[in-house]
């Protein structure tokens, strides 16, 4: 049997105020049912108004994802009762969504794959409800802050594929989404949630039964939720079962899905039109030039920086996987004092993981890209060693100050001169009687040690290779 997997991903957007009323949408942290006014809380007579920044964050993405727009399209109400659902409905695109029949092209494991997207549509979130106890009593908590939200709901096709390229797929959209700033990425507070489904077949034939496992929030979830429910369906039909149209969700710790609902309590939303709001059009000329306002995506932008800059494609893929990185990058290579490699290195070594501790991001670090380069620049001239380089950087990360003038301060100019060395060399020698003996004894890479004896000794300014040749010719 073959699997078959569709995914059906909700993203927050990234918008100030709510998707139809002009609430704040940084609730987070903001005490409950502070973020609401009569439009989110359905009070009778309060009219919705679409979020116009929502609406272009929905477009972009859509044509980011290869779909086509409609021209005209318009919002449904979808029925339900639900106490986290203050107006008894949320606003949806149903019959009519923004974006269909798109693609969305990634790598897998080294290999190009794409993905048919089926829709892009716009709706709205949820409010949150907190099941707890109040004075010994069961009670349920209602919180609106979040009701409102504007949503992006992203579907793909059902087609052949494997769980891990479902994590991979999850994970190219939420860079896209990131690198079109219309998405924060962060998965653990949910900004961005995948609904995956999953059925299986006999090669090429008829889609069987899916099974749906709702809001998971982690790529590892993605994968093994389906990994797990590819294996409990084969048993299922081992054993001469059969699989039932269902709704399942995923237990983290158990790591095993779990029901939820079967098909006979699917809600039937009685979708009809959304009488408060009119019908959208978006002429083909505004959809031009929202193509033309997208940024470069990051599969492109990774097969340019092989070709124009020869990267490997390892060292462009990790550049490119945020956004941030690949400008940063772009800024230094663009100052034409080191080389692109060099470059690639040193921001996605040390640099990255300076960024990393100090828990900030690379916009906001104090290096700028152009000091960097200047760095970089200074080692491949061997005008400091590739350690000094690395002190100088966690200098400059806590100075902001340009490359030459803590290599000044520091007194880290490369010992280079053949008399200098000589010294240093002589020293080591005398210092060390052990090592040298080893040496003689034949153990030749005894050598390595003394390198670094000698680096130490000048605090990381001698030239290594000098050292090593000086040392080589006095020990015989
Ligand atoms: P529903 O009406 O139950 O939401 P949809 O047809 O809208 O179903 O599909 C929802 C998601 O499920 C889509 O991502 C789609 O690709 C996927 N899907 C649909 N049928 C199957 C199937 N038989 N097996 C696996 N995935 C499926
Ligand atoms: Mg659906
Ligand atoms: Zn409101």
């Amino acid at each position: 049997m073959e699997p078959v997997i569709g995914l059906e991903v909700h993203a927050q957007l990234l918008t100030d105020s709510k998707m139809f009323c002009g609430c704040s949408t940084r609730y987070s942290g903001a005490p409950p049912n502070t973020h609401c006014c009569a439009v989110c809380a359905g009070m009778p007579g309060a009219l919705p108004v679409l979020n116009a920044r929502a609406l272009d964050f929905g477009i972009r993405s859509a044509l980011a994802l290869n779909c086509t727009i409609a021209t005209t399209s318009r919002f449904d109400r979808k029925n339900y009762s639900y106490p986290d659902v203050p107006k008894g409905y949320q606003i949806s695109q149903f019959e009519e969504p923004i974006g269909r029949r798109g693609r969305l092209d990634f790598s897998s494991d080294g290999q190009p794959v794409s993905w048919g997207i089926t829709r892009l549509h716009l709706e709205e979130d949820t409010g949150k409800t907190t099941h707890t106890s109040v004075a010994g009593r069961d009670v349920s908590l209602v919180d609106y802050n979040r009701s409102g939200i504007p949503l992006m709901e992203i579907v793909t096709e059902p087609e052949t594929h494997a769980p891990a390229e479902a994590r991979e797929f999850f994970a190219a959209l939420r860079q896209i989404l990131m690198y079109l700033e219309v998405n924060d990425g962060n998965l653990q507070e949910g900004s961005m949630r995948a609904d995956v489904n999953i059925s299986l077949r006999q090669p090429g034939g008829e889609l069987g039964p899916k099974v749906e496992i709702k809001n998971l929030n982690s790529f590892r979830a993605v994968q093994r939720a389906l990994e797990y429910e590819i294996d409990r369906q084969n048993r299922v039909l081992a054993e001469g079962g059969t699989i039932y149209q269902e709704t399942r969700g995923w237990d983290e710790r158990g790591e095993r899905t779990v029901p939820q609902r079967t098909k006979e309590y699917a809600h039937d939303y009685r979708y009809f039109p959304e009488p408060d709001l009119p019908p959208l059009t978006i002429s083909e000329s505004q959809v031009e030039s929202f193509r033309a306002s997208l940024p470069e995506l990051p599969l492109a932008r990774s097969i340019r920086f092989v070709q124009a800059y020869g990267l490997t494609p390892y060292q462009a893929h990790v550049l490119t996987l945020e956004r941030a990185t690949a400008d940063y990058f772009e800024r230094a290579v663009a100052v034409a004092v080191a080389s692109p490699a060099g470059l690639a290195n040193w921001i996605t070594g040390d640099l990255a993981r300076l960024t990393h501790e100090s828990g900030a991001g690379l916009q906001s670090i104090p290096v700028a890209a152009e000091h960097v380069a200047q760095l970089v620049g200074m080692v491949e001239q061997s005008e400091i060693t590739g350690s000094a380089g690395k002190q100088v950087l966690e200098a400059m990360f806590t100075t902001g100050e340009r490359p030459e003038a803590v290599v000044d301060r520091l007194d880290l100019r490369q010992m280079g001169d053949a008399s200098t060395l000589e010294v240093l060399a002589t020293e080591v020698l005398a210092e060390n009687p052990k090592l040298v003996e080893t040496y003689r004894s034949g153990k030749h890479n005894a050598i390595q040690a003394m390198v670094g004896k000698a680096m130490a000794k000048s605090k990381g300014k001698a030239n290594p290779q000098k050292v090593r040749e000086i040392l080589e010719v006095k020990l015989q």
